[in-house]
């Protein structure tokens, strides 16, 4: 198949081109460069089977392919906060630019969604049938709104259009490839680690998270995208094994060995107390479920983030 993947040069995205070249598709990445790098594809490049266009969501798209992963989108809140209009764009208008480009091509698409769709949850752990609870005027709005308004539109394509849609809530996702600088608590604790840097907690370090390695999420991904019709989700991907900030802390403080010290920040706005997924659903409909546990997933970063701190241009 010809595979169209947005947002194809970031952390997910680059995972994703490179697993589907490894099955034998054909792979169009579009990227605008936002947070994604060429560093992430560098590899790729020389696969005639791989195909990169600089194109922005926000604008039409008119290319020929026959399945679409919708994955433009900035996903650190220290990124998506950092212009709000084009992130809520991003969401919103590239949402309708891909599914009006899948419903002329008749092409299967898929949604990159995500556990903030749940907000700050009053349910624990998070399954698809709640609803969240979510600040519409705060400043993680323009991305969990966006995401919100992008799941609307993806199931008003399906009713109106008979859409062939595939929505992912993606829960705290990390590994090689996140971009060092991007905020997210795991490359910001492991590069912090590995330059013997002090480890920025937000607030009392209370709050907890449930990180999914990269490798396994990707695989949720396809099963999901090939899955039977009648699946359109959402479907909740990620790993319920949870821990607190504290507790991730102090594993990558020891999977490192540093001699870094913890030291504790505000905790910003709207920042949600508990997040982990119910994953009845993918584990029942996909046969999915994670096999990667944090500290086997840790060590494969930390060794990625240690090489990539040995040359001096991070971009
Ligand atoms: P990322 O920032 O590394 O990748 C996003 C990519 O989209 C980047 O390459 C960026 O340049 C590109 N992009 C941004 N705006 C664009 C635009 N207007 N036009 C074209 N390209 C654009 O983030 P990621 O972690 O790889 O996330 C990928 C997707 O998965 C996002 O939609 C994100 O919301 C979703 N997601 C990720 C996580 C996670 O933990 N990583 C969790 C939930 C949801
Ligand atoms: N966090 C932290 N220190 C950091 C970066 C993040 O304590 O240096 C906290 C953050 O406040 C949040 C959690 O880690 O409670 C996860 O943050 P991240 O930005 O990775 O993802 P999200 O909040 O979107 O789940």
């Amino acid at each position: 198949m010809r595979i169209l993947v947005t947002g194809g040069a970031g952390f997910l995205g680059s995972h994703l081109c490179e697993r589907l070249l490894s099955e034998g598709h054909d792979v169009l990445c579009v990227d605008n460069f936002f947070t994604g790098r060429k560093r992430n594809i560098a590899h790729l490049m020389s696969n005639p089977y791989f195909e990169v266009m600089r194109h922005d969501v926000t604008f039409p798209l008119y290319v020929e392919v026959d399945q679409i992963y919708n994955l433009a989108c900035p996903a650190s809140p220290v990124h998506y906060q950092h212009d709000p209009v084009q992130t809520t764009k991003t969401s919103v208008h590239g949402a309708i630019n891909m599914l009006g480009l899948a419903k002329r091509l008749g092409a299967r698409i898929f949604q990159a969604s995500t556990s903030e769709v749940y907000g700050d949850p009053e349910v624990h752990p998070q399954s698809e049938g709640y609803w969240g609870k979510v600040n519409p005027i705060g400043i993680r709005s323009c991305y969990d709104e966006g995401k919100r308004c992008a799941e609307t539109l993806f199931f008003d394509y399906y009713r109106q259009h008979n859409l062939s849609i595939k929505v992912a809530r993606i829960f705290n996702t990390y590994g090689p490839r996140m971009h060092p600088n991007d905020g997210r608590v795991v490359s910001n604790f492991v590069v912090q680690a590995l330059r013997g840097e002090n480890i920025t907690i937000y607030g009392e370090g209370q709050q907890t998270r449930s990180f999914c390695y990269v490798d396994d999420l990707i695989e949720g991904f396809v099963r999901l995208m090939n899955a039977p019709e009648d699946l359109t989700g959402p479907v909740n991907l990620g790993n319920p094994n949870e821990f607190t900030i504290r507790e991730l802390a102090e594993r990558v403080i020891e999977l490192t060995g540093s001699s870094s010290t913890l030291i504790f920040k505000p905790l910003p706005e709207d920042d949600p107390k508990q997040r982990q997924p119910d994953i009845s659903l993918a584990k029942d409909r996909l046969k999915w479920s994670p096999t990667i546990e944090l500290d086997e997933g840790l060590t494969k970063t930390i060794s990625y983030f240690d090489e990539l701190l040995k040359i001096a241009d991070l971009d």
